[in-house]
């Protein structure tokens, strides 16, 4: 019979469940005045839903910058997402008489205070995403920050001085501790602080540690970078297969039809409510054999 196997640790990080409870709170606390959420809180579009039901809105477009989706809100509380925030966002927000509520998480904060001391005497080399909240928050701290994406990258930094290699809080270990040997190379005094943090850490260590495992599935958004990491990772640990899913809606019969073990897991973004019901839904079709999807996702913000 095929075997199922819940991964730990998985779903919410303690930063999320903070942001959430920031999101949560300020609405109970202020029921009429607007509240819009500066991007997605976290990246779970359920997530994102089920917040809107507490009359938060949302402004959201990958292609627009934090401080372009602030043009979008005139009115009320605003809250930054757990990705962190600049300051020129921060300053425009107040400028505009907007209240602000952050919602950043403290690991994402913690690499903040990191540049912000490091560039008062040199150089940031940052691994990251760009486009993503996280990468354009701490990128514009500061012009001597430096986004770098890959290893080929380097080529283009020349020049730098008293360099500090960092990175975003969610990416991939093995992807990263390549990309700092190469800048490693060209900046061998270079001081690294890898900021990985310890939710995205042990995440994709216990992936690493699965053995005998013909699938992975991840309960994750697209847009959730940690989500995207779990599966990359499975393939890094000589896994088969893995796929992302957004719920237990997205599953396929072919995903693990024929499979003896197959492993599940999520990013730190996902409800835990919807990584239980693929858990349990697998578990049943390894008993029954049956492919019956159930209607609809279920979804527990906290
Ligand atoms: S994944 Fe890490 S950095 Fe991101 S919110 Fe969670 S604890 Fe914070």
């Amino acid at each position: 019979m095929m075997e199922v196997i819940n991964v730990v640790p998985h779903g919410y990080c303690q930063g999320v469940i903070r942001a959430i409870q920031t999101a949560v709170k300020t609405a109970n606390e202020h029921p009429d005045e607007k509240i819009t959420m500066l991007g997605m809180i976290v990246h779970n579009q359920y997530v994102v839903r089920e917040c809107e039901k507490l009359g938060i809105g949302f402004v959201e477009d990958p292609k627009k910058t934090r401080e372009e989706l602030l043009d979008l809100i005139d009115e009320g509380i605003v809250i930054f997402t757990a990705h962190g925030i600049s300051d020129r966002v921060r300053e425009k927000a107040e400028a505009k008489g907007l209240t602000v509520v952050d919602a950043s998480c403290p690991d994402v904060i913690r690499t903040h205070t990191l540049v912000r001391e490091h560039v008062k005497t040199g150089d940031v080399i940052y691994i990251g995403k760009k486009n993503h909240p996280e990468s354009e928050g701490t990128v514009s701290l500061s012009d001597r920050i430096h986004l770098i994406t890959k290893a080929e990258d380097m080529n283009d930094l020349d020049g730098l001085e008293n360099v500090l290699i960092t990175c975003q809080t969610t990416l991939s270990l093995n992807d990263t501790a390549e990309i700092i040997s190469a800048c490693l190379k060209k900046y061998p005094d270079a001081k690294v602080a890898e900021e990985i943090c310890s939710a995205t850490r042990m995440r994709q260590e216990a992936v690493m540690k699965l053995k005998d495992t013909d699938c992975l599935i991840v309960v994750g958004d697209p847009r959730s970078n940690n989500s995207n990491q779990l599966r990359a990772i499975a393939f890094d640990a000589g896994i088969k297969e893995a796929y992302l899913i957004g719920s237990v809606l997205d599953l396929k019969e072919e995903m693990v039809k024929n499979k003896n073990r197959i492993a599940v897991t999520s990013g730190s973004s996902t409800p835990n409510s919807l990584t239980a019901q693929v858990i349990d839904y697998l578990r049943s079709y390894a008993v029954s054999g049956i492919w019956h999807l159930p209607d609809q996702a279920e979804i527990r913000l906290l």
